[in-house]
């Protein structure tokens, strides 16, 4: 299929447009408890919009042509550095996202360890709940990066196992405030002794909380400091696009130093066009989120976002009681946005299917069995929730019972035995069995693909029931699950399923 021989008119343009929204999952409409950052005010949205519309023509990668963005970015950064309590040295860079916002620090770090210690294979230590940009960001820079685990009762970082995987190749500690899977602190003061007494560089990830936690703890929260006050702490990463309710493509990275930041840039004069000077990973890019950005934290304020934080907390309160009198067990103390359930009783990847029939989109998470971590729900909690944990609650209760009904599974017993099967435990796999499974891969791909497919029920659509994927998840080794979803996700797109 090529370009339409006979162009649509505008109105069949945007009929077609309609059609494809229609699709999606309405992110304004509250139901969503994962990756939709709403405030619930209209006016504010209909500003970012405006803002956004207003430069996303200007092309941001010529700063000294399009001189606007760069003012609006000091004011941006301006505001992030007082959140977190930086001093006049730190500086800063906006970003497309949390990903690339990492991916700065990382590359700082890594390139501060090389000028230290000369090249050899730098190493990140992180607890098992960090994000997995951090992995990518390895993967991308040639680092290895290694998971430890957590508290098994608070869930929360632990010191210990990070002070034992500290070695003469660590080049960044990454601590989280909070988490993504379950929303808990990394106790960040004592990441950043270890950090200082062996010189190496602490990254905070407050891309969920760096926005939202300063003024949780405004409105009397128990938030322990995490940020530019503690010696230790070398960057900071938050997201706008998170908990500043701004539009998507919006993060901040922040480092202590002015050096730090050189290290995080790209400048190349080596060809014979013009000279290129990238703060970010992007080069082209549009000023819109930028503009966005700025509309947004101006326009809310320090009230505007105390009155969401306030909206936020009341619903998350209300969110968690209400779990607790199902019986469900929350997953260590909620002290952010973000709560997670485990449950004895019902098979939460059956609850969330049912969940979803009744319109409800929360987050199933596998567990990690060796480290005592079970299955759980995730959900982000915002302040458009306010308005609806009361349904939410209800309907969850209803859910809870029709699914406690239903018998386990075929397919639980199915999944489970396709991971016996392979003969593997999570743990077991290395380098060098990945090595031979990938030269496997590429011969077999062919052949196994379409029946892999057939497998997963997707040969023309998604599947609309996801407990049996996630069932795979929760049994199949991570590296070969990792194999299998790559697969299938580029017959997703190559087939617009
Ligand atoms: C969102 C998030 C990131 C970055 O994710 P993006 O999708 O790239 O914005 C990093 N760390 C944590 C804890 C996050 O929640």
């Amino acid at each position: 299929m090529g370009l339409p021989e006979k162009p649509y008119t505008k109105e069949e343009v945007v009929k077609k447009l309609e059609e494809y929204a229609k699709l999606d999952a309405d992110p304004h409409s509250g139901k969503l408890f994962t990756i939709a950052f709403e405030s619930g005010s209209e006016d504010q949205r209909k500003l970012s919009h405006q803002a956004f519309n207003m430069f996303m023509d200007k092309n941001f990668l010529d700063f000294t042509e399009f001189r606007g963005p760069v003012k609006m970015e000091k004011e941006v950064i301006d505001i992030a550095k007082s959140l977190m309590n930086a001093d006049e040295e730190a500086v800063g860079t906006f970003t497309f996202g949390g990903t690339e916002s990492v991916f700065l620090a990382v590359k700082a770090a890594r390139d501060k360890f090389f000028i230290k210690k000369g090249f050899q294979i730098p190493e990140i230590v992180m607890p098992v709940t960090g994000h997995p940009c951090y992995d990518k960001a390895a993967e991308y820079m040639g680092l290895n990066l290694i998971r430890v685990p957590i508290n098994e009762e608070t869930l929360e970082g632990d010191p210990e196992a990070i002070r034992a995987a500290i070695t003469e190749n660590t080049a960044m500690i990454v601590g989280s405030v909070p988490n993504w899977p379950f929303g808990t602190l990394d106790p960040i003061e004592e990441f950043a002794k270890i950090a200082e007494e062996n010189d190496i560089w602490l990254h905070v990830d407050a891309c969920v909380g760096g926005f939202i936690l300063p003024l949780l703890r405004q409105l009397g929260e128990p938030i322990p400091v995490f940020d530019f006050t503690i010696p230790g702490v070398s960057s900071i990463s938050m997201d706008p696009h998170k908990f500043a309710y701004t539009s998507i493509g919006a993060s901040i990275i922040l480092f202590r130093k002015g050096f730090s930041k050189m290290l995080s840039q790209y400048a190349n004069l080596r060809w014979p066009g013009y000279p290129i000077v990238n703060p970010g990973v992007l080069s082209t890019r549009s000023a819109g989120p930028i503009a966005a950005t700025w509309a947004s934290l101006h326009h809310l304020g320090e009230e505007g976002y105390l009155e969401l934080a306030r909206r936020l907390l009341n619903a998350r309160n209300m969110i968690t009681d209400g779990l607790n009198k199902m019986g469900f067990n929350i997953m260590g103390r909620p002290r952010s946005p973000i709560v997670a359930f485990s449950s004895e009783e019902v098979n939460l990847f059956t609850l969330s299917d049912a969940l979803l029939k009744k319109g409800w989109h929360v987050n199933p998470q596998r567990g990690i069995a060796h480290l005592n971590i079970p299955r759980s729900i995730h959900l982000t909690v915002t302040p458009i929730h306010d308005q609806l944990a009361g349904q939410f609650l209800k309907d969850l209760e209803e859910t809870k019972a029709e699914v406690e009904k239903i018998p386990p599974s075929e397919i639980e017993g199915m999944a489970r035995g396709f991971g016996m099967i392979m003969g593997m435990t999570a743990g077991e796999m290395d380098y060098e069995a990945i090595r031979q499974i990938m030269g496997k891969v590429e011969e077999n791909l062919e052949l196994y693909g379409p029946e892999l497919l057939k497998a997963f029920g997707m040969e023309e659509e998604l599947p609309q029931e996801m407990a049996m994927l996630n069932e795979l998840f929760d049994s199949i080794p991570p590296e070969i699950m990792e194999l299998l979803v790559n697969y299938v996700v580029i017959e997703i797109f190559r087939k617009g399923l």
